[in-house]
């Protein structure tokens, strides 16, 4: 196994090496709750394939999977009619601190207008 995959803590998660809240799983992506929520509903998606954010070329197939997945989590957590915020974060000044493509989805209360 190459070491990056190895090691990666969300590589863990799909190959079922640590556990997770799991929300929802399909061919490509797998969905389960943060483990320091930020709002009522956060949960994360992430491909299955080891991909470190979107300056790692992600191909637009496993970017279609990601965002595809996004309306059926928020579906199933609750929140697809009261709204929900999406984050998604790319390298050092976005604080990106696990190196496996992710989306956050947030929700359960207003986060206003403000985006920072
Ligand atoms: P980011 O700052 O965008 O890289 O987000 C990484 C997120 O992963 C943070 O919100 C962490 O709380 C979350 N996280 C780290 N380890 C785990 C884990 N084992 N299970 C679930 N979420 C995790
Ligand atoms: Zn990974």
């Amino acid at each position: 196994m190459h070491e990056l995959t190895k090691d990666c803590i969300f590589c863990k998660i799909v190959r079922g090496e640590i556990p997770s809240k799991k929300v929802y799983e399909n061919e490509y992506v797998l969905a389960f709750d943060d483990i320091a929520p930020q709002a009522p509903v956060h949960t994360l998606i992430v491909p299955k394939e080891h991909v470190v954010n979107l300056e790692d070329n992600p191909s637009p197939e496993l970017l279609a999977h990601l965002f595809d997945a996004v309306h059926t989590v928020a579906e199933i957590k609750g929140v697809a009619e009261s709204g929900y915020r999406v984050v998604q974060n790319n390298g050092k000044d976005a604080g990106q601190t696990v190196s496996h493509l992710h989306v956050h989805i947030f929700g359960g209360r207003s986060f206003g207008e403000g985006m920072v």
